[in-house]
């Protein structure tokens, strides 16, 4: 078997997990979830720091998420904005105002609750269409790479949060470098993912949410930290994501299983108790670390290509 490098702690001790039944010419970066969408890339996972990931990498991610347009996106922002407000409160006893930046900020539900919060939000994003949006909201929204935003405004922001994002970047590591530079120091950083070794990712195997689509990078809780270490930040804690389920979203969501019409009953009962529900699900790791104080031991030029 060929030996792939880990992109986190690039040990060559790693082996295939799951083979490749994706046709990446049919997949769609929208959550009109196609058959496609329901399938895996090649993941191979590293037996020294855990963490599993795509290989080889499709070819022009970044490309595809500047060309979406996703207006089934659009139909669950009441449930991202009922998120946005608990994930707030957790973050706040950590950060309680200042310059935020949400990676990644699709069409910016979780910058206008933070707004409202009195937090001087504004956006990354590369898609055009989502990016449009979220200015239509007056949130200063910058179309470009991390890489490039790093270089412009290095210690300018006091809270970076990353919604569901980092499974998907190519090279995590880069990244996570580029995050450190924007950062001030002591600056917070949020993110949400899932746990490879949480109960959901073995309960479902294959099908397990993170397993399949656009994602290329899958964490555990080790293989996070040790990029954090790599990265010049200090762990602080993990939580569970907690994510607001109205009807609607279940609906959507749960598509992409066919076990969809055995529970659907089941569902359509709990929403006529409530009409929201927070689901907290073990292995939605949502993972806080700081900055730390001293310089970033990564200076930008010398280490990212
Ligand atoms: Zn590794």
């Amino acid at each position: 078997m060929e030996s792939t490098k880990c992109p986190i702690c690039k040990s060559q001790n790693t082996s295939e997990w799951y083979s490749a039944d994706i046709d990446i010419s049919k997949l769609t970066f929208t959550y009109e979830f196609s058959p496609e969408s329901q399938k895996t890339f090649r993941v191979v996972r590293c037996h020294n720091c855990t963490h599993a990931f795509c290989f080889p990498l499709p070819k022009n991610i970044y490309k595809n998420y500047e060309d979406v347009v996703d207006q089934k996106y659009l139909h669950h922002s009441k449930s991202r904005k009922l998120s946005a407000q608990a994930v707030l409160s957790i973050i706040r006893p950590y950060a309680q105002n200042g310059m935020l930046l949400d990676v990644g900020c699709a069409t910016g539900d979780f910058l206008a609750v933070a707004r409202d919060l009195g937090y001087h939000a504004e956006g990354l994003e590369l898609s055009r269409w989502s990016s449009k949006i979220t200015r239509k909201k007056g949130i200063k929204v910058y179309q470009d790479r991390l890489k490039s935003l790093a270089r412009q405004f290095p210690a300018k922001y006091d809270i970076i949060t990353l919604w569901g994002v980092i499974e998907h970047f190519e090279n995590p590591a880069d990244e996570m470098r580029y995050i450190n530079r924007l950062l001030k120091p002591s600056g917070l950083l949020v993110l949400w993912t899932g746990d490879v070794n949480g109960v959901m990712s073995r309960l479902l195997g294959r099908r397990w949410w993170y397993w399949q689509g656009q994602h290329v990078q899958y964490f555990t809780h080790k293989s996070l930290n040790y990029l954090a270490k790599l990265s010049g930040l200090e762990y602080i804690a993990t939580k569970i994501y907690p994510i607001a389920a109205i009807y609607e979203q279940i609906d959507n969501s749960l598509s992409r299983y066919k076990f969809k019409q055995y529970i659907m009953w089941m569902i359509r009962l709990m929403f006529t108790i409530k009409s929201v529900w927070f689901v907290r699900l073990p292995g939605e790791m949502l993972w806080l670390a700081r900055k730390k104080a001293e310089r970033p031991q990564y200076p930008i030029n010398n280490e990212c290509k």
